[in-house]
């Protein structure tokens, strides 16, 4: 029997890994030009950790976390508490008190698996710990933008803002008393978290659902002073930036310790309306977990549904390895002297391909198309006895001798000129 991969696991194959590398690329570059850093954490981490921060009434933990009970350790569901763990347990801004941080890697959430969802799932993920400024919250939008805008992807961006420990409260009594008024419109998750955890009711996607909250109390009517200001701010700050937006007051976020600015790049591209990309400020985070009193702001993108979203979106799809040259080597007495030939080439940063079997030319061209080689050398007893290839451009199919005088090291560096000089 096959053994195959879990459900809600995926390989990346290579004819699709182009596509991850190229974002993954392109965000280090964006975020690098922000000032961001990179940080690398574990994948498991005490389940304490994600209880404290995420919020034991979140769906994240009540359901979706893979844990290993007996040694109370869970596979990371998200990065930024692990972030946020590291960035304590190192004092880092005691070095440096405003810190740009960045991650990329994989994370585990035991949902049930559906397109662009999977249990074992990648993340790009953004911090900016230890500044207050609603600039601030702008600027990450604005980076977070630019990575979509370079990658050619039309998203939407909303914004919304959940207050602070002294608004929240108050509008939540509010709201927990409007929804009991018409729990028995609610779907069966709704009513269970309108005492859990109402706020999560704002986004339910069920239709009743969705309609009976038109009505509900509004976050945006209750925010202090403070919070007024500073979500006042930010907009001000996104429109300098020329980065469009739409206000969404239904916008919650489905771990308990966002404060204040929260966002969503959205697209309709992936079937119903998705995030392909979400964050929001937790000023309260650091310290609940038992750090300095500092605040920060982040976000998360999915890579899956940003390389899906390019799929859709985007009209070209990025080649995968193309080799520069491919040596076919012909007879048996130059088998040997071109695979040393090949690993100079390789040496010498060329990527270079050699085929082992002695199979006969048109095999080995055929090999030559399938590795995308832009060159093939043809080296037959007869031509090596001459010292003599042929050089063979598999993109116009010219032919033309090239000459192997001298030792291999100076073939190499010919072929290196030869390779260098044609354009690609
Ligand atoms: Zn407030
Ligand atoms: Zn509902």
């Amino acid at each position: 029997m096959k053994i195959q991969a879990i459900n809600g696991f995926k390989d990346i194959l290579p004819d699709s890994v182009g596509r991850w590398q190229l974002i993954e690329q392109r965000a280090r570059d964006i975020f690098e030009r922000f000032g961001l850093q990179e940080i690398r954490m574990p994948i498991l981490e005490k389940t304490e950790l994600f209880v404290r921060s995420i919020g034991e009434a979140t769906d994240v933990v009540e359901k979706e976390m893979y844990t290993f009970a007996d040694k109370g350790i869970t596979m990371r569901p998200e990065a930024t508490a692990s972030i946020m763990r590291a960035f304590i347990e190192h004092g880092l801004h005691v070095q440096q008190p405003v810190q740009r941080l960045y991650t990329i890697g994989p994370m585990f959430r035991h949902e049930r698996p559906q397109m662009g969802r999977l249990r074992q799932f990648h993340q790009l993920d953004a911090e900016i710990i230890g500044a207050v400024e609603p600039r601030i919250d702008a600027e990450l939008i604005a980076m977070g933008q630019m990575l979509m805008d370079e990658l050619d992807l039309t998203v939407s961006l909303e914004l919304n803002s959940l207050g602070c420990p002294e608004c929240r409260p108050p509008f939540k009594t509010a709201l927990v008393a409007f929804l009991e008024q018409s729990i028995e419109g609610l779907c069966e998750d709704c009513k269970r978290r309108t005492h859990t955890n109402p706020l999560r009711v704002l986004d339910c996607k069920k239709p009743h659902c969705r309609a009976l909250v038109q009505d509900a109390p509004s976050m945006l009517d209750a925010l202090c002073p403070e919070c007024d200001h500073h979500f006042r701010e930010v907009q001000t700050a996104l429109q300098a930036l020329q980065i469009p937006f739409q206000i969404n007051r239904f916008m919650v976020r489905g771990l308990d310790y966002y404060t204040r600015t929260t966002f969503e790049f959205l697209t309709t591209d992936l079937g119903a309306q998705a995030a392909v990309g979400a964050g929001g400020r937790y000023d309260g985070l650091i310290q609940s977990l038992g750090g300095p009193a500092l605040s920060g702001i982040g976000f998360a993108m999915g890579l899956e549904r940003i390389a899906l979203l390019m799929e859709q979106q985007a009209d070209s799809q990025p080649a995968g390895t193309v080799m520069d040259i491919f040596l076919a080597a012909l007879g048996s007495d130059t088998l040997g002297p071109c695979s040393l030939l090949a690993h100079l080439l390789r040496k010498a940063g060329i990527k270079a391909a050699i085929d082992y079997s002695g199979r006969s030319l048109k095999a080995q061209l055929k090999q030559a198309g399938r590795v995308r080689a832009r060159f093939t050398l043809i080296v037959g007893d007869e031509e090596w006895a001459r010292q003599e290839g042929i050089l063979r451009n598999m993109h116009t199919q010219e032919q033309q001798p090239f000459a192997l005088s001298g030792s291999l090291e100076q073939q190499c560096l010919q072929l290196l000129q030869c390779l260098k000089t044609t354009t690609k």
